[in-house]
């Protein structure tokens, strides 16, 4: 995204309290809702969007060092008055939202008034504020917590000033109590944890609406840790997901896991881990799952996250908030939003294997008349507040429900070429290699020990360290896994039959990527898949694009009429900057004869895509290994430049000898098992042997096979 030169409007802080006079209030002006996607990457978090005068600015709380750092990549900064609604202090009379500390109608009040008068609410201190205020645990059900029972928990308010997490979280409370059958209570351990940072979330109602971290002293006249960004899991791995600057909005504090906030989580979920968490957070509208740290990164128990949150072609979360930006929530990795580390669900999936999301709730607004976000001053409206939580009700009980059993995954080749991936079962005994055959029909065995095979809660995920720019397909030995590329492009120069796009040197593999200039689609050449099963198509991508802006998209057709009729089977929004695999099942590609895809790209998105292909899981490209035969030979006469040589796997190891007709040895090779197969590249001492008949002797397990081969290249 071009960078705008734009000037920069600064004010003091009204409400400034000695301990922040160095956080200001400063507005950005920016052309649309995208603009807060620059800012973002840019480190600065944007509190609010508003309309003066008919511009568009964004608010943002940073110190005069950020201002300058806006100023050195090309903002202009001169300060100028605001309205007062956003800055004066905040009285606490507010109809809807409360603060932690108000007698009677506060949070801490009103949940010790349920718990008085409701058998089935239950609630407790999990540990203390540096200011001493209790961090409250509610326990909905049974007051006592079984070990046999599933536990599910539920976040609110880990930044300050996002109020609508907190009313999201009471509501849910309250509606649990009230309306969750009695047969799931009794099957769950359910617990909301309304405010994780009170001291933040109380201050944001006596001082500052817009604090966003909790109010730790750092000792240098800056106050505050943001909460989300101290967890133990990747804290501090760089500075772009979390800041070492203490007056920093997204400072991670001294140490990791350093704030009282922080420990009293990381001790709840040691006693009470979480088969599923959900931690509420405002605002834009969106789920996210790990991971979040690194762009292109993808957990391995996607699957699993996709199965409950939905995908941006189908999501599971509506908004039907007026006049919203976006209809539905988008879901994905965290940096589809931005990369942040040290945060909450990725230490709990790491920690627990929780799957764990982060509700973003929605941005509300705009409005056609005001141009507002509503941003974190979401309206104090029942009834609006209300719509948040009826909108996001439906997946808080789905994680209830599906805590007693995760959804099935399945175990596959998620990408063939240039890199395998594989997802397979947690439950299947450790595969013992990744045979991988090339354009040429070579074979390349990978192991388990070589490459990186990562557990998730039920998967594994298993990338194969070397990139085989011509792999064709793959198997999985000892899990009944294959998988064969049908057609592949990945734009290089002499690839034929594409329209649209451009050739982009950002290539994944080979020296050019498809890539979107703008609103363009890319069209694929037909291919034929006729007598072809299982078939799916595997991509690799990466974008850039605003989650803010719901035109900002990529969507992907299928036809399977030689594009006489198209089908979404796959959607794309928000940030990717890093190439990550994509698969999609095409059960509509079954036997059809003229397959084709397309990228459509709209909205101003930035979209990379390379390495595409139709790849088939029922494939017979390595039949040849499963034959019965005493000895199998996948040429003969030999044509080509090699030749594979198989036989029944035997509990020792192989000796393969090929000899000339005439006794002379060429070739002496011991493969052992599980391999059953030797690659013959028809030369001996390095140098081609002649065309010929020649012999292949293979001794296993004391059984002697033999073969008479005739090459005739
Ligand atoms: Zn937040």
């Amino acid at each position: 995204m071009a960078r705008r030169s734009a000037r920069l409007l600064a004010v003091l802080c009204l409400a400034a309290a000695p301990a922040v006079a160095q956080l200001r209030m400063t507005e950005v002006p920016i052309a649309g809702p995208a603009g807060v996607d620059s800012l973002a990457r840019l480190g600065f978090e944007v509190a609010d969007v508003r309309r003066v005068n008919g511009r568009l600015y964004a608010v943002i709380v940073t110190e005069p060092r950020g201002e300058r750092r806006l100023a050195t990549v090309g903002y202009l900064v001169e300060p100028v008055t605001i309205a007062a609604n956003a800055t004066t202090t905040p009285a606490d009379t507010y109809h809807v939202f409360r603060s932690f500390d108000k007698p009677v109608s506060g949070i801490r009040a009103t949940l010790a008034a349920w718990a008085a008068a409701d058998t089935l609410i239950h609630v407790d201190s999990i540990g203390a504020s540096l200011e001493g205020r209790p961090i409250l645990a509610v326990k909905i059900g049974a007051a006592a917590d079984a070990p046999g029972r599933p536990n599910v928990l539920f976040l609110g308010t880990h930044h300050a000033r996002e109020w609508i997490s907190t009313e999201m979280a009471m509501r849910l409370i309250r509606w649990l109590a009230d309306s969750l059958p009695a047969s799931q209570l009794a099957a769950r351990d359910i617990w909301v944890i309304p405010v994780e940072n009170p001291d933040g979330y109380q201050y944001t109602f006596t001082t500052d609406r817009l604090w966003r971290k909790n109010r730790r002293p750092n000792g240098d006249g800056t106050y505050g840790v943001d909460p989300n960004r101290n967890y133990p899991t990747f804290w501090g791995v760089d500075n772009s997901g979390s800041s070492p600057v203490t007056g920093s909005e997204i400072y991670r504090g001294p140490s990791s896991g350093s704030e009282l906030e922080t420990q009293a989580i990381v001790a709840f979920h040691a006693a009470h881990p979480p088969v599923i968490s959900v931690s509420y957070h405002s605002y834009t509208g969106l789920v996210l799952y790990p991971y979040g740290f690194r762009p292109g990164e993808l957990a391995p128990d996607q699957q699993v996250f996709q199965a409950l949150a939905g995908t941006d072609l189908a999501p599971f979360v509506l908004d039907s908030v007026p006049a919203s930006i976006r209809t539905t929530y988008h879901s994905g990795p965290g940096w589809t939003l931005y990369p942040t580390n040290g945060e909450y669900t990725e230490w709990a999936y790491r920690t627990h294997k929780t799957i764990a999301y982060t509700t973003e709730l929605t941005s509300g607004c705009c409005t056609p008349d005001s141009g507002y976000y509503y941003g974190f001053a979401f309206p104090d409206d029942s009834v609006l507040v209300e719509r948040v939580f009826r909108d996001n009700l439906p997946f808080a009980v789905l994680a209830i429900q599906d805590a007693g059993a995760l959804p099935v995954a399945t175990a596959r080749v998620e990408s063939v070429w240039p890199e395998v991936r594989v997802s397979l079962e947690a439950a299947a005994p450790a595969p013992a290699s990744l045979t991988v055959r090339n354009a040429s029909g070579q074979l390349l065995t990978r192991n388990a020990l070589a490459d990186s095979l990562w557990r998730g809660r039920l998967w594994y995920s298993w990338r194969s360290d070397v990139s085989v720019d011509t792999a064709r397909a793959v198997r999985v030995n000892g899990a009944g896994l294959t998988a064969e590329l049908i057609s592949l492009a990945g734009a290089e120069d002499g690839e034929t039959g594409w329209t649209g796009w451009t050739r982009s040197a950002e290539a994944l593999m080979g020296s050019w990527s498809w890539s979107a200039t703008g609103e363009d689609t890319l069209t694929s050449p037909s291919v034929d898949l006729r007598g072809r099963t299982r078939i799916w198509l595997q991509l690799w991508n990466k974008h850039r694009g605003s989650i803010y802006v719901p035109a900002q998209r990529g969507l992907v057709q299928f036809s399977p009429d030689s594009g006489a009729t198209w089908s979404n089977v796959y959607a794309v929004t928000g940030d990717g900057p890093g190439w990550y695999p994509v698969r999609v099942d095409l059960p509509a590609a079954t036997g059809a004869a003229g397959a084709r895809v397309r990228f459509i790209a709209t909205g101003g998105i930035s979209w990379w895509v390379d390495a595409v292909g139709f790849a088939s899981d029922s494939t017979n490209v390595f039949q040849i290994l499963t034959t019965t035969a005493s000895l199998g030979v996948s040429e003969n006469p030999v044509r080509g430049n090699q030749v594979v040589v198989s036989w029944p796997v035997g509990a020792s190891a192989a000796r393969v000898g090929i000899y000339t007709f005439t006794g002379n040895r060429l070739i002496a090779a011991t493969v052992t098992p599980p391999n059953n197969e030797f690659v013959w590249d028809l030369t001996a001492g390095g140098r081609r042997v002649p065309n010929g008949a020649y012999l292949v002797v293979v001794q296993v397990d004391g059984k002697v096979s033999r073969q008479r081969l005739f090459v005739v290249r």
